[in-house]
C-alpha cells in the first residue's frame, strides 16, 4: 500500500515530486472522455520512468500470440488497444536547455485531479542546471462535450532570468506499446502536414487498418496578448509533424501556451474525409479558445455528477474513494455508441488490452442500469448481440454444434483473444454471463421486449451450449460439467465448480421463461426465432428441461455449506491469517503448482453465485458459506472484495463490509495490489458502487420492486445515492437517524424500505 495521496472530496491531490510514484501517478490522475484517454504523462519531455499513454476507443491491434506450446483451439492473436498518436507533446528549451523534471531540481509540485470539473493541473518550481529557476503551472482536459478534442494551458515564469526560448510543439504517431509481443511498432504513416500554427498526422494501424488523425494548433500569449514570436519553422519526420517557435521569456512575466489537440478515427470518419473533419475541430477549438472549451466541458460534467454522484458525509477516504470509481468510470464509457465497451484497465494502461471481458455483464452493467438513460446499459447488450454470430463460429472452432454460443472470456470483434489454455477453454461461466446481464436488464427496467427483440436469440445460443458441456455421469446419475476454471483462477481443471453448474442450469431454466414470454407476447416473433436458428423446440426445451432438473451440485451436508467443486475438502483448509506477510500476494510469491493445491481463493466463487442468484438462498446458507469461503479469500483479483461487501453487508457484518468498501474504493488511489502503475481496475469500480448501493443500501429488485434494506457504517454521518428507475429519478439518504427517500421526477412509484411498503409522490 502507498498513501501518498491527500484525502479531498473532490480532488486527487500529489503534493513534492517523487519520481518513484510517477508512473502510479500516471494511471491514477488520467483522463478521458469515453472517445479518447490520456495518461497523466507530462507535456514537456521527461527522461524518468514513464509509461507514456494514450488511446482510442475501438481501435485496437491483433498482436501475434506467444506462447511457449501451442494448443489447438488457441486464438491466432490477443487483440490490443494501441497506445495511440501523442498530441500532448512540448518539448521546451530554455538557452539550449531542457526542461526535463528529471534532470531538475524541482520544489512546490503538485499535481490535482478535479474529478468535478474532469480537469488536471500540475504547478512546480524547476531550477535548469544552469541555475534559471521558471514556474510552470499546466491545465488540461479532454473534453467531454466533443469527444475528439483535448485541450492543454501551459503556462510559464521565469523567476530569476530572461532568456530566448524554443519550443517544440507536435503531433507524433512513432509510439510503441510497452506490451507488443513482438517489438513492432503497430503505427504507419499515412499521411502529414504542418504550416505555421499547425500539424496534422494521420497513421494507420497494420493489419486492422484503422486510420487515426492527430492534429493540433496553438496560441502563445501574454497578458492576453499574442506573443511575439522571432521565428517559426515547420518540422516534419516519419510520423510526426509540429512547429518549432522561438520567442523571449521575460522575467517575472507568465506565457501561457494554449495547444488543442484533435483526434480522430476511421470508426468514426471515412478514410478520405479524416484530415478535414480534423482542420474543422481545430479550427473551431481556436475560435472557441480555452476558457469556452473548459465551460462546455464542465457543463457536462456538472451534469453526469448529478446523474451519478454517491456523497459520504464523515469520511473524506471513502468520499474521495468512490467519486474517484465514478469519475473513472464515467470518463471511460459514456454508452453513446454500441460498438464500444469497458476495458478493465480502461484508458488508462496497456494491461488487458483494452478488450472486453465478463467483468463488464457482471459488475459494470448495473452501474449503467442505475445511473445512465437505459440506452445506455441496452447498448452494452447490443454489443454482445452482434457477437452472437461469432460466439457460435467460436464454439464451432471447439467441436460444439448446432448454433452453440460459447462468448469469449476477451474480445475486440468477438472474436476470443485471450490464450491462456486454462481461461480460454476451461474458464466458460463467462458465457453465461451475457444471459445473467439480460436478466439483469429486464428485471431492472421491466423492458421485457427486449427479450423478443434481441435477448431470445442469444439465450438459446447460449443454453445449446450447455446442453452440449453437460455430460451425464452414470455413476452419479446427474449430469455433470467437467474440466473447468470457476471465477476462482487459483484452481484449474476441475469438475463441477459449483459456480459453473448453477449458472449452466439457470440459464436453461431463463432461457425456458424466455421462451414462454415470446411465445405470448409476439407469436410470429418466435416462428422467426425459430427458424432464423433451425430451433427444434421440442427437443431441445426436453433435454434442457431434463438438465436443470437433474444437475449435479456439490456440497457438504456437514458442514452446512456448499463446495466450490468436487474435492475442495481434500485440501488443507487453512485461513488467510495463516499466511506470512511476505507471502502475499501468492500469485507474486508461491509457484502456481502451489497456488492450484492450496484453498486459498484468489476472489469470489461460490460466493459470486450467492451474490448473482441471492433470492435462490436463504441468509442461513448465505452465511455459512460466507463464513466458510471468506476465510480463505485473499481476493488477489480487483473483483473480489465487492461481492463480499454486499454479501457481508446482508449479513449484517458492519466492520467487514467498512473495510472490504475501503479496499475497492480505494484500490488504486492506495495501489492495495502494488499494480496501479500499469493501470487503473476499472471494471471493479463498477463494483465499488454496488458495494454502496447493493451493499450498504441493501438495493435488489424484486418482482419488479426496488427494495432497500440499508444501513451505515459507524465511521459515516450520512451517505446518499440516486438511481434512474423505470422513468422516476430517486434518491435515497440514510443517516444515522433513518433514511429518506425522495422520488425527483416521474410517476409515483412504491418501493419496499426494509421490509415495508413506501409510496413515494
Ligand atoms: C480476474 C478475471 C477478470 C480479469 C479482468 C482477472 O484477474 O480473475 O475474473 O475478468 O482479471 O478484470
Amino acid at each position: 500500500m502507498k498513501e501518498y495521496l491527500k484525502h479531498h472530496e473532490w480532488q486527487i491531490i500529489e503534493e513534492g515530486f517523487d519520481p518513484h510514484v510517477n508512473k502510479i501517478s500516471e494511471s491514477v490522475f488520467s483522463i478521458g472522455n469515453g472517445r479518447m484517454g490520456q495518461r497523466a504523462n507530462f507535456e514537456e519531455d521527461y527522461s524518468g520512468e514513464t509509461l507514456r499513454g494514450s488511446y482510442v476507443a475501438g481501435v485496437y491491434y491483433p498482436d501475434k500470440t506467444r506462447v511457449g506450446w501451442w494448443k489447438n483451439g488457441y486464438p491466432e492473436y490477443f487483440a490490443k488497444v494501441l497506445n495511440a498518436p501523442n498530441w500532448i507533446g512540448l518539448h521546451i528549451s530554455i538557452d539550449n536547455q531542457k526542461l526535463d523534471l528529471a534532470k531538475c531540481k524541482v520544489e512546490n509540485f503538485k499535481r490535482v485531479l478535479d474529478m468535478k470539473v474532469g480537469l488536471l493541473s500540475r504547478s512546480f518550481a524547476a531550477t535548469l542546471p544552469d541555475g534559471k529557476k521558471v514556474q510552470v503551472e499546466s491545465k488540461r482536459f479532454c473534453s467531454m462535450a466533443n469527444g475528439e478534442l483535448g485541450a492543454i494551458r501551459y503556462a510559464i515564469t521565469p523567476l530569476n532570468f530572461s532568456a530566448k526560448t524554443t519550443l517544440s510543439i507536435y503531433v507524433d504517431a512513432d509510439v510503441v506499446n510497452k506490451d507488443s509481443n513482438y517489438d513492432e511498432k503497430f503505427w504507419e504513416e499515412v499521411h502529414k502536414e504542418a504550416t505555421p500554427g499547425k500539424a496534422i498526422v494521420t497513421a494507420q494501424t497494420k493489419k486492422t487498418l484503422f486510420h487515426v488523425t492527430t492534429g493540433m494548433v496553438y496560441t502563445i500569449e501574454s497578458e492576453g496578448k499574442k506573443v511575439s514570436i522571432d521565428r517559426t519553422n515547420v518540422e516534419q519526420r516519419e510520423k510526426f509533424a509540429g512547429n518549432v517557435v522561438q520567442f523571449e521569456l521575460a522575467e517575472g512575466k507568465e506565457t501561457v501556451i494554449y495547444k488543442y489537440g484533435a483526434v480522430l478515427s476511421s470508426e468514426n470518419h471515412p478514410k478520405d474525409k479524416l484530415v478535414a473533419a480534423c482542420h474543422k475541430v481545430l479550427d473551431e477549438a481556436l475560435v472557441n479558445g480555452f476558457d469556452a472549451l473548459l465551460d462546455a466541458h464542465i457543463k457536462v460534467w456538472e451534469h453526469k455528477w448529478e446523474e451519478c454522484d454517491i456523497t459520504i458525509e464523515g469520511d473524506v477516504a471513502a468520499q474521495q474513494g468512490i467519486r474517484f470509481n465514478i469519475f473513472q468510470l464515467t470518463q471511460t464509457y459514456t454508452g453513446e455508441d454500441e460498438r464500444l465497451n469497458i476495458g478493465p484497465k480502461g484508458f488508462t494502461g496497456e494491461k488487458y488490452g483494452g478488450s472486453t471481458y465478463w467483468d463488464t455483464e457482471a459488475y459494470c452493467l448495473p452501474f449503467y442500469l442505475s445511473t445512465a438513460e437505459q440506452k445506455v446499459a441496452r447498448n452494452l447488450l447490443i454489443y454482445r448481440y452482434k457477437h452472437l454470430p461469432k460466439a457460435i463460429e467460436n464454439a464451432q472452432k471447439l467441436g460444439f454444434k448446432n448454433g452453440a454460443a460459447f462468448y469469449p472470456f476477451v474480445t475486440m470483434n468477438g472474436e476470443e483473444c485471450h490464450n491462456e489454455w486454462e481461461i480460454t477453454f476451461e474458464e466458460i461461466h463467462r458465457t453465461s454471463a451475457m444471459a445473467y446481464a439480460i436478466r439483469d436488464y429486464v428485471h431492472y427496467t421491466g423492458d421485457e421486449n427486449y427479450l423478443c427483440e434481441y435477448g431470445l436469440e442469444v439465450l438459446i445460443g447460449i443454453s445449446r451450449f450447455w446442453a452440449q458441456r453437460v455430460n451425464w455421469s452414470a455413476d452419479k446419475n446427474k449430469y455433470v460439467i467437467l474440466g473447468v476454471t470457476g471465477p476462482n483462477e487459483y484452481e484449474n481443471n476441475v469438475n463441477n465448480n459449483w459456480y459453473t453448474n448453477y449458472l449452466g442450469a439457470w440459464t436453461l431454466r431463463f432461457t425456458l421463461y424466455a421462451i414462454e414470454y415470446v411465445r405470448k407476447a409476439d407469436g410470429p416473433r418466435l416462428t422467426e426465432i425459430v427458424s432464423n436458428t433451425s430451433f427444434n423446440e421440442k427437443d431441445e426445451t426436453a433435454k434442457w428441461k431434463d438438465i436443470v432438473e437433474k444437475m449435479y451440485y456439490p456440497e457438504d451436508p456437514k458442514r452446512g455449506v456448499i463446495l466450490q467443486q468436487d474435492g475442495f475438502l481434500d485440501k488443507e483448509l487453512l485461513r488467510v491469517s495463516d499466511l506470512k506477510k511476505e507471502e502475499r500476494p501468492l500469485n507474486q510469491k508461491w509457484s502456481w503448482d502451489r497456488i492450484l493445491r492450496s484453498c486459498f481463493i484468489k476472489q469470489a466463487d461460490v460466493l459470486q453465485g450467492l451474490y448473482l442468484f441471492e433470492d435462490d438462498f436463504d441468509i442461513e446458507t448465505v452465511r455459512k458459506n460466507f463464513d466458510f469461503y471468506e476465510p480463505m479469500t485473499v481476493h488477489e483479483s480487483s473483483l473480489s472484495p465487492c461481492v463480499h461487501v454486499i454479501l457481508a453487508s446482508k449479513l449484517g457484518y458492519k466492520k467487514q463490509a467498512y473495510d472490504f468498501y475501503l479496499r475497492t474504493a480505494r484500490l488504486d488511489l492506495d495501489d492495495y495490489n502494488n499494480d496501479t502503475e500499469e493501470g487503473c481496475h476499472i471494471t471493479s469500480m463498477a463494483g465499488t458502487w454496488m458495494s454502496v448501493v447493493k451493499g450498504f443500501g441493501g438495493m435488489k429488485v424484486k418482482d419488479g420492486k426496488l427494495h432497500f434494506n440499508p444501513f451505515i457504517p459507524d465511521q459515516w454521518k450520512s451517505y446518499s445515492f440516486r438511481l434512474e428507475f423505470r422513468g422516476r429519478v430517486l434518491k435515497l439518504k440514510i443517516s444515522k437517524d433513518g433514511v429518506e427517500t425522495k422520488l425527483e421526477s416521474g410517476s409515483p412509484l412504491t418501493i419496499v424500505l426494509k421490509g415495508e411498503e413506501v409510496a413515494l409522490k
